[in-house]
Order: structure tokens, then sequence, then C-alpha cells
């Protein structure tokens, strides 16, 4: 897609440090890394968010994902890995083509959470919401 930066990476149009590539997938450093090993794993169409990618696209991604989690584990050995996925402007997504944040964490990675912001539901809301979105 024209004017989109990760396009533009994937085309080889922008440099960027490639650490895996197929026909489906394409994963390269962050720029703006959160720590050492930090890679941002594409599918290479480009499609916006999690509801635009094809089933078996994003499946492909997440199997890279884990592969290359595998590897940040082998090679830094960091105390914790991240895998993080934004999608729309609300979510944190901040450039508009798929991708996945592997995010190795290690003693002083600082670790934004949200865990002080979760609510309680009822039991009533909580059957209410399961029904709402169970799949068959
Ligand atoms: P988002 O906030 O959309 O989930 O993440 C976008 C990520 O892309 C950010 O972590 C940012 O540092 C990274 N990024 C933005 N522009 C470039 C670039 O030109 N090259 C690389 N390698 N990463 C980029
Ligand atoms: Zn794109």
């Amino acid at each position: 897609m024209e004017d989109c930066i990760f396009c533009k990476i994937v085309n080889g149009e922008i440099p960027s440090f490639k650490v895996y590539e197929d026909d489906t997938v394409f994963a390269f450093l962050d720029i703006n890394p959160l720590s050492k090993g930090h890679v941002l794993v594409l599918s290479k169409e480009h499609y916006e968010n999690i509801l635009e990618v094809p089933e078996d696209t994003y499946a492909h991604m997440a199997k890279m994902t884990k592969k290359i989690s595998d590897k940040v584990q082998e090679v830094y050995k960091p105390e914790g890995i991240l895998v993080n996925q934004n999608n729309g402007k609300r979510a944190g997504q901040q450039i508009m083509h798929i991708h996945i944040h592997v995010k190795p964490i290690y003693k002083d990675t600082m670790v934004f959470s949200e865990a002080n912001h979760r609510k309680k539901f009822d039991d009533q809301k909580m059957k209410k919401i399961q029904k709402e979105l169970a799949i068959d």
C-alpha cells in the first residue's frame, strides 16, 4: 500500500534489520525498541489489523512469533517475553499495517501494566457477556 512505512520496509524501499522472511511473513528489529531483541512480525500483504487479516495469515504470523520468541529466549535469556499486537489508535496502534511485537523483558525493562485498572463484573453480567460472545 502506498504511503505505508511497513509496506516500504517489506519492499526494501526503506532499510530494516531483518531477522526473518518467507512468502507470508517479514520480521525485523523495532527501530525504537523497548529492549534488546524487540522484534516486529508483519504480514507481507498490507492488512490494517486483526479484523482485516485472513485467518491463515494471522496463524502463520503467530507461528513465526513463537519461533522468534524461542530464538530470543535461547540467545538473550530474558526474564520474560511480552507479546502484544495493537489494533486501532485507541489500542495503541501507531502504524496501520498489522504487526505483532515480541518484547524481551529483562531485569531493568520497564513494563507498563493495566493490572490496577481491571474491573469486576457480577455473575449476571458475566453470563450475559458469555452468551453474547460464545462461538459454536
Ligand atoms: P504500534 O504502536 O503500531 O503497535 O507499533 C509500531 C512500532 O513500529 C513502534 O514500536 C515503532 O518503534 C516501530 N516503527 C515505527 N517506524 C519504524 C521504522 O521505520 N522502522 C522500524 N524498524 N520500526 C518502526
Ligand atoms: Zn502496509
